[in-house]
């Protein structure tokens, strides 16, 4: 490992990749990329559980400089994901130092010195620190009761364990989000599944469909046909945002549409009314599925209707009272997004991001944060979407990063006061969606201060507007030249 860099990448996901890929765009080439695990991919490395797919469009769910003609279907599998970045790595000859975790990082005397650990311990220094540890990383464990009593495997859907033998066995999934939305119908197909869901979610339908050879073959040849469908893919993402952030008539058409596939999908009236939610359209994540229902509707899955509420050795209790003996449990409960565990590590100015980010994740653009000299954080606080292509906001970001780096040497502090403006900002523009006013509990909002920390409350087009400030510069920052 080397001693010294310019740039210290950590974590190999998209985020890392993609801006790995801007800063040699941008001719800083003295990078290092570290990854805690052992190969790329981010959460789709991770998530590996039966049905794992993207529910953002092929096309769009991809980066812009590497268009890949060859997408099985309109939403792409998990695993072809993961192959997918693992090529582009390849390709961009990006080779990060693997399973080789940050400790620590502090911020002392101009430089950025990161503790690494595993496969290479030591002390890296550079000038800039790009934080790229993913948003949804780390399994948000259920506080039940008696869980940890359960005798048989337990585990989370971003753990999956390979290894036990579900087929046939009467196993519950906890919650009932994107991720349980996709596992639920596969695993009924080979196990008793008992679905707990203490909030339903509204369900769209997906419309997926496996592209023939050839039409992968045209989009192999004719790169304007490629570039069209993304633009298209672009746009309709883009025109999703209406109903995702509270526009009346936008969510009301889309909340027909919901209600309408429900109905078509569960003819039984009393299921239907378990499954229908009870707040805004938009206000959790809307969720794509052609399969969830009818898994529901015919029998192959039983629906608990309320919370796991405490587990007694092999029998789960229900907060409504039923009990279900269940031989495996697999937590799709969710991640850790307000408080990132990465920020407990980082040391600014006058303490640790952690510590700034007491009350909540806070910043400048998204991207960087006062108290954080020359830092960058990649799909930290409101930069995630539930509208359009996260790669998209990631790009931008890796984007603005890049051309903040060639244009400035020296140290680049961030005006407090520009933070607190950009946070008034997201907090006016979110104030009167769902994501906050919608009724119901999501991870976009951090509980300890009731803001909107995770989700950036705009368009990608306005999110692109706010990072490209066409002349370049992003200045409500300090800049003091010659310490790089
Ligand atoms: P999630 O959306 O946070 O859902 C967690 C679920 O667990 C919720 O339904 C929650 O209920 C439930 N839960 C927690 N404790 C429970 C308990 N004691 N009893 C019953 N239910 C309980 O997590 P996720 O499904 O893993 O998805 C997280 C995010 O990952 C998504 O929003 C999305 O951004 C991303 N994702 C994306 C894709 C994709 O295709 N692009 C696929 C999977 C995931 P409440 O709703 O009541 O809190």
């Amino acid at each position: 490992m080397p001693e010294r860099a310019d740039v210290v990448i950590v974590g190999a996901g998209f985020a890392g990749l993609a801006a790995a890929m801007a800063l040699r765009e941008a001719g800083i080439d003295d990078v290092v990329v570290i990854e805690r695990a052992a190969s790329v991919g981010g959460t789709w490395r991770d998530n590996t559980y039966p049905g794992v797919a993207c529910d953002v469009p092929s096309h769009l769910y991809e980066f812009a400089n590497h268009p890949h003609p060859d997408w099985s279907g309109v939403f792409a599998r998990g695993d072809e994901i993961r192959t997918y970045l693992e090529n582009v790595a390849a390709v961009e000859r990006i080779a990060p130092l693997l399973n080789t975790p940050m400790l620590d990082a502090a911020w002392e005397d101009g430089t950025w010195r990161v503790r690494t650990g595993g496969s290479h311990p030591g002390v890296l220094a550079a000038s800039t620190l790009l934080l790229a540890c993913g948003r949804l990383t780390e399994p948000k464990i259920p506080e039940v009761p008696g869980l940890e009593s359960f005798p048989g495997p337990i585990f989370h859907s971003a753990r999956w364990d390979h290894d036990a033998d579900l087929r046939g066995a009467r196993v519950a999934v906890i919650g009932t989000g994107a991720t349980a939305v996709q596992l639920v119908p596969e695993l009924a197909k080979v196990a008793e599944v008992t679905l707990f869901q203490r909030t339903p979610a509204w369900i769209v339908p997906r419309d997926d469909r496996p592209y023939s050879p050839a039409e992968r073959a045209a989009f192999a040849t004719d790169p304007a046909l490629l570039a069209r469908l993304r633009d298209e893919l672009y746009l309709e993402g883009e025109a999703r945002f209406a109903s995702r952030s509270g526009d009346r008539d936008a969510a009301s058409a889309a909340r027909a549409a919901a209600l309408d596939h429900l109905a078509a999908q569960v003819p039984d009236r009393a299921l239907r009314r378990a499954l229908t939610p009870d707040y805004a359209f938009g206000c959790k994540r809307v969720l794509l599925s052609d399969a969830f229902y009818p898994a529901l509707a015919s029998g192959a899955v039983r629906l608990e209707a309320s919370a796991l509420a405490a587990v007694h050795a092999s029998t789960l209790v229900a907060a409504g009272g039923a009990r279900h003996e269940a031989d495996a449990v697999v937590l799709a409960t969710g991640f850790e997004s307000t408080e990132q565990p990465y920020a407990q590590l980082v040391r600014g100015e006058t303490g640790t991001l952690a510590d700034h980010w007491s009350r909540g994740m806070t910043s400048f653009g998204s991207t960087v944060v006062a108290g954080f000299p020359n830092m960058f954080v990649l799909d930290g606080p409101n930069a995630s979407l539930g509208h359009n292509s996260s790669v998209l906001m990631i790009e931008a970001q890796a984007a603005y990063a890049a051309r903040t780096l060639a244009r400035h040497a020296g140290v680049r502090r961030v005006d407090p006061a520009a933070e607190a403006a950009y946070s008034a900002e997201i907090d006016a523009a979110a104030a009167s969606t769902p994501w906050i006013a919608g009724g119901c509990r999501n991870w976009y909002v951090d509980e300890r201060s009731g803001r909107l920390t995770l989700l950036w409350p705009g368009t990608v087009d306005a999110f692109r507007a706010k990072l490209d400030t066409d002349g370049g510069e992003f200045l409500p920052v300090t800049i003091e030249r010659g310490a790089r």
